[in-house]
């Protein structure tokens, strides 16, 4: 009997599916939801990979312990509902970070509960929504994640997100964007914490079919092969046998 290879990827988009179903014009550009074209995405640029979705509303917003587990790669768009995500499963998704997980957070994740737990900085910035035009900066094009690009590519219409962006120095630079307005901002940012990976991508403002961009849907199949985890390791810590310190990671920030 023929048993399928398990896949070497396995990401699971994760959206916060409120604006979809809120908002008229929201629907007009994604009317499967957002989360739908960013696995849309995935699954044509990293054909290797299986790609499923989760949402807010499903039980456990569909991030059961048991399906974090077998999850390589995590993707997450929010924006207006970030305070209904449950702390059980912050919690479980900074664990299964530092076990290995790799976590790829966009635009206004950045005010993701997670996002800050992991990154332990406010992560605020500036911004404005006016429909002006992006150009980011390809700034390390021999990063995996900026493979296939050109030194620049533009988004004719975009919200403006602008310095100083909170965070801690990110360990790679990958993208700066330059807007209209003349604001720039560090669009393209990775760390690690524990043995795993994080990679914040800015573009990504519900109104605007950025999700349907060339561009960045390659950006979004290179970042969730960059963030697979690699090797097998474990910190003491984390295994359910730790002995030295039993306190649990609840509410522990940075790395
Ligand atoms: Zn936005």
């Amino acid at each position: 009997m023929y048993c399928a290879p398990m896949s070497s990827l396995r990401v699971v988009v994760w959206g916060e599916n409120v604006h979809e179903q809120r908002h008229p014009k929201v629907a007009a550009v994604y009317p499967r939801g957002m989360h739908e074209a960013i696995a849309e995405a995935i699954r044509e640029g990293a054909p290797e990979a299986s790609v499923e979705t989760a949402t807010l509303q499903e039980p456990e917003h569909g991030l059961s312990a048991e399906r974090l587990a077998r999850t390589d790669v995590l993707t997450w768009w929010g924006h207006m509902a970030h305070g209904e995500v449950a702390d059980a499963v912050v919690d479980r998704i900074q664990q299964r970070v530092l076990e290995g997980m790799g976590l790829i957070v966009l635009h206004s994740g950045h005010y993701a509960k997670i996002f800050r737990r992991l990154l332990g900085t406010t992560a605020s910035l500036q911004w404005r929504e006016a429909g002006e035009r992006e150009r980011l900066w390809v700034c390390n094009p021999g990063h995996p994640i900026a493979a296939g690009l050109g030194p620049y590519f533009e988004l004719p219409q975009e919200e403006m997100y602008g310095e100083p962006f909170v965070i801690p120095t990110p360990d790679e630079q990958v993208f700066l964007s330059w807007f209209e307005g003349g604001e720039v901002f560090r669009s393209g940012c990775t760390w690690r914490r524990g043995n795993g990976k994080i990679f914040y991508f800015r573009p990504g403002h519900e109104t605007y079919p950025t999700y349907h961009d060339a561009n960045v849907r390659r950006v979004l199949a290179n970042a969730a092969r960059w963030a697979a985890p690699q090797g097998r390791w474990t910190d003491v810590h984390l295994s359910p046998n730790a002995k030295t310190h039993p306190e649990p990671i609840r509410g522990a920030a940075g790395g």
